[in-house]
């Protein structure tokens, strides 16, 4: 069996290339680059992989067939899509389009790498997949969340009018090792001020919440729902809720470092509240995650201590 992987050199994308080609299935990669890097791909050896240069907002031609198609392509990180807005919208609504049409001319199986971000600043804690969402159109993050909601209305629109077999994976926080030491996201950002003896700079007062999902789980979790027979979203995610500030200091006591806690500006319509009601995942997908914040950080310290070493 062929997958097509786009945002496959990214973080999530280049740990599910891993999962797939350990489970067998040839791995067709397609990444422009923009926000991830070759250097996720380097360790893999197997003949079963491939890796095209392309960039899917522009209509992509494939001769082989394909089976299944996960697509990822999307900067992620609130400072990659504040610097790259107009590129953030383009992969949403033109990538997911082109991709659509790909899966329709391949009669593949489609997956969407959908977000939290669909909640927006959410009115309803924790959230499950019938909220609709408090989202600002218009305010900077609304170039990532509005490109996300076109882009599961649009997988939801080839569904029913094309009959194309979708699914769609509303992905909350995930970290893990091959995360970029400067992608601004919360996990880098505290890990790496830890270890180089910074201060860890908490946005607002730390108040707001987050639900940190270790990479592996998160990947079993889109692995098993792209290989079931449910087209909603589903979301995936780790249900176990932290303040900022009660994450900077869990850093603090894992790495050992004597850094210590400043405050900084809250961005703007940054949301106060984000926990997965993951009631779906665990009786569709029999899947809940199983690393603990303790050991998912421990390897992900361990990763970002080598590249610091190394750089
Ligand atoms: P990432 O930035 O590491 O990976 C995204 C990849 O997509 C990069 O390799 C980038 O170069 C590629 N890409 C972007 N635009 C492209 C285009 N036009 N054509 C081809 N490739 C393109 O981010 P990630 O954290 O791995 O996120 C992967 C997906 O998961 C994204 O769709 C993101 O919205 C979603 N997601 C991630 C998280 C998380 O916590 N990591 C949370 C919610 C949703
Ligand atoms: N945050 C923080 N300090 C940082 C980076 C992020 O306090 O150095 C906060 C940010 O304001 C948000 C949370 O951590 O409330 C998670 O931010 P991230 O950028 O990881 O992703 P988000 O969940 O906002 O998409």
């Amino acid at each position: 069996m062929k997958v097509l992987v786009t945002g496959g050199a990214g973080f999530l994308g280049s740990h599910l290339c891993d999962l797939l080609l350990a489970k067998g299935y040839e791995v067709l990669c397609v990444d422009n680059l923009i926000t991830g890097s070759e250097r996720n791909l380097e360790h893999i050896n197997s003949d079963r992989f491939s890796y095209l240069k392309h960039d899917v907002t522009k209509p992509l031609y494939v001769d082989e067939k394909i089976d299944f198609i996960f697509h990822l392509a999307s900067p992620a990180s609130p400072i990659d899509y504040l610097e790259l807005p107009i590129q953030t919208l383009k992969v949403g609504a033109l990538g997911t389009h082109n991709m659509l049409g790909l899966a329709k001319e391949k009669k593949a199986r489609f997956l969407l790498a959908s977000t939290s971000e669909v909640y927006g600043d959410p009115l309803v804690n924790p959230q499950p997949e019938e909220y609709w969402g408090n989202v600002n159109p218009i305010g900077p993050r609304g170039v990532y969340d509005e490109a996300k909601r076109y882009a599961e209305a649009i997988t939801m629109a080839y569904h029913r009018y094309h009959g194309i077999d979708t699914r769609i994976v509303r992905i909350f926080n995930t970290y893990g090792p091959r995360m970029r030491l400067n992608d601004g996201r919360v996990v880098p950002n505290f890990i790496g001020q830890a270890l180089r003896g910074e201060n860890l700079t908490v946005y607002g007062d730390g108040s707001q919440t987050r639900s940190f999902c270790y990479v592996s789980d998160e990947i079993e979790g889109i692995y098993r729902l792209m290989m079931s027979d449910y087209t909603l979203p589903v979301n995936i995610g780790n249900p176990e809720e932290h303040t900022i500030l009660e994450f900077a200091k869990i850093i603090l006591e894992i790495t050992g470092s004597s850094s210590n806690i400043v405050f900084k500006d809250l961005p703007v319509d940054d949301p106060k509240q984000r926990k997965p009601d993951i009631t779906k995942a665990r009786k569709l997908l029999k899947w809940e995650p199983l690393v603990s914040i303790e050991r998912g950080l421990k390897e992900t310290i361990k990763y970002f201590k080598i590249i610091l070493e190394n750089k």
